[in-house]
């Protein structure tokens, strides 16, 4: 059965500032968009390309998540090389912030994808 656009699509905490780009009050440049998800530039760009792909459904982290976010969180994973090659990258990295101690600020589940310099440093 097709699911329905508002229930794929929901967002459900305008407190969150994410939530304000999928619902559009807070503009960004947006690279892609479908009913599931969503994947804008960074505002504080840490490399030459730094982009954000995140879920329209309001998820808080890798650590909220569950078997029911399967889905949405291989989605997000095979978007990033499809858009780091549109964005002209040959190779990028991806990193995923989750909860206070994990460096996140924005609490709306979202991979970074960024590249573009000569050489990212090894961790
Ligand atoms: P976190 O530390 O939660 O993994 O990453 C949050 C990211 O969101 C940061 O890299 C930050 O620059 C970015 N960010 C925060 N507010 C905005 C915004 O209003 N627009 C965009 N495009 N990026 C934002
Ligand atoms: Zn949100």
């Amino acid at each position: 059965m097709k699911k329905k656009k508002a229930e794929h699509g929901k967002t459900n905490n305008m407190n969150c500032i994410f939530c304000k780009i999928i619902e559009g009050s807070i503009p960004s440049k947006k690279i892609f968009e479908n009913d599931e998800l969503i994947a804008f530039h960074d505002i504080h760009p840490i490399d030459k390309v730094h982009f954000l792909i995140t879920p329209k459904k309001h998820i808080e982290n890798l650590i909220s998540c569950n078997e029911a976010d399967k889905e949405i969180l291989s989605n997000m994973l095979l978007l990033a090389p499809k858009l780091a090659k549109e964005q002209g990258l040959q190779g990028f990295r991806t990193m995923i912030n989750s909860g206070v101690e994990g460096g996140q600020e924005v609490f709306h589940i979202h991979f970074h994808v960024y590249g573009g310099s000569t050489k990212l440093a090894k961790i």
